[in-house]
């Protein structure tokens, strides 16, 4: 393959596949490299919600408060070995600055911001790709075990609420009707409606690869392992020997980026955030909507492949083994929100989340080289705000305004 490119996007999750597409349907030749095939990271197993309204940054007061409960669970939302805890130092320390009172409102801001990118033009973007039909509008329940547990979240609603998202206390018969079956101890819920949800992300994320590649263009199962830039482009060696060129290369892989980005003299302080959680024939349960357990850091989900109980944070690195009883240990706490969930026959999955400190992602040039383009660390919202990264990396890409401010999410910000 000794034909140059107009644009290499390494990493074909659900942020490449965004951005391969659009830039495809701008007239660009593409190449989209990744080494273990489409939509096979973190963006094949997620829980399929784009998720409008979670301006909240993670690193928040709220989020250090719960996290020595979190901690002290050893199967609980919130886990980091030993073994890694050292290495994580200079992460958390970012993490407790990002949650101060003004750094936390400047990330708000920013996320806010990219979010609403994402509701204006999520909905058009797969309309234009013929996938809406991937597309469910059944919104979200958030669940809360008791009025005291409902009213201590009512500061995050406000914060909601200020940033314009839609919600309903619902109680007793209403929220019977939203959901039936649930468990006797959760008595209150907010329903969300404007959440969309996927009928499942591995299908999404791959059907958008194959829109990428019907228009025009070209996947490589390949590992991109060093970039270098040139004056006129940038070549791309891969793991098997061989290389290619292209004028522009854009990463986009994730939790595994900082090892390309550190070639290029760019340390950006990302770590593998690991979700855990378990797929259930589609007849478990009649769940009509997607249950967020916000204080215990999982969601239930219905997908076209059955129902995924799943969620919790594990800062373990990239290569640690997956550790199982995690996902277990979910399953087994929704049955107090399903008494009549069958959880038998399950398969559960391991997924690396690439997160950064302030819960930003990096979208822009890469400092290093006007060459090289970065787009990654989504975190947990990576599928939500997939859309708005396209948007903006189409923009810098064509020499155009990008369509909001995406001076918080530079590289050289840590
Ligand atoms: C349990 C769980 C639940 C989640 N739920 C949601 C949700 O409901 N909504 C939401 O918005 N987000 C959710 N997320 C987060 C979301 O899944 C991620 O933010 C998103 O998938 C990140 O997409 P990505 O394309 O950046 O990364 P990935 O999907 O991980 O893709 C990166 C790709 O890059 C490839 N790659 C890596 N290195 C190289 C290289 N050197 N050369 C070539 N290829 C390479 C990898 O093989 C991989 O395929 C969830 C995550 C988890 C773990």
């Amino acid at each position: 393959m000794d034909k140059t490119f107009d644009q290499c996007v390494i990493g074909a999750g659900i942020i490449g596949l965004a951005i391969a597409y659009s830039l495809t349907r701008a007239g660009q030749a593409v190449l989209v490299i990744d080494g273990e095939g489409m939509a096979e990271g973190a963006s094949g197993g997620n829980a399929g919600a784009i998720a409008f309204a979670d301006v909240e940054p993670l690193a928040s007061i709220s989020t250090l408060l719960k996290s020595p409960r979190w901690l002290a669970d050893p199967l609980g939302p919130l886990s980091l070995p030993l073994s890694h805890a050292s290495r994580m130092l200079p992460w958390m320390v970012r993490f407790a600055r990002a949650c101060l009172p003004d750094a936390h409102a400047a990330s708000t801001k920013a996320q806010a911001a990219l979010l609403m990118l994402a509701k204006a033009e999520t909905e058009v973007f797969f309309d234009q790709a013929g996938l809406a039909h991937h597309l469910r509008r059944e919104g979200a329940l958030y669940l809360y075990a008791g009025r005291r547990a409902f009213d201590a979240a009512a500061g995050l609603w406000r914060l909601r609420a200020a940033h314009g998202v839609a919600f309903e206390p619902v109680t007793g018969p209403r929220l019977a009707e939203l959901q039936s079956g649930l468990g006797s101890a959760y008595t209150h819920a907010m329903y969300v409606p404007d959440w969309l949800m996927v009928s499942d992300p591995y299908d999404i994320t791959k059907a958008l690869g194959d829109r990428a590649v019907a228009e025009g263009a070209t996947f490589r199962k390949a590992r991109a392992t060093r970039l270098v830039p040139q004056e006129a482009g940038v070549t791309i060696a891969l793991e098997d020997g061989t290389s290619v060129a292209a004028r522009q290369a854009i990463v986009a892989a994730g939790a595994w980026s900082a090892a390309l980005t550190r070639q290029l003299g760019d340390a950006i302080p990302l770590e593998g955030e690991r979700g855990y959680n378990t797929t259930l024939p589609p007849g478990a349960f009649d769940l009509r909507r997607q249950l967020v357990l916000a204080a215990d850091g999982y969601v239930i989900t219905p997908l076209a492949s059955g129902i995924r109980v799943g969620g919790a944070a594990e800062f373990a690195g990239l290569t640690r083994a997956a550790d199982f009883r995690r996902s277990a240990a979910m399953l087994r706490k929704s049955r107090r929100v399903l008494p009549g969930l069958a959880t038998e026959g399950g398969r559960a999955w391991m997924g690396i989340r690439p997160s950064l400190p302030d819960t930003l992602p990096v979208i822009g040039r890469a400092p290093a080289s006007s060459r090289v383009l970065y787009a990654f660390g989504h975190g947990h919202l990576g599928l939500t705000q997939s859309v708005a990264t396209a948007q903006i990396v189409r923009a810098l890409t064509l020499g155009r305004q990008p369509p909001i401010d995406i001076h918080p999410y530079r590289a050289d910000r840590f």
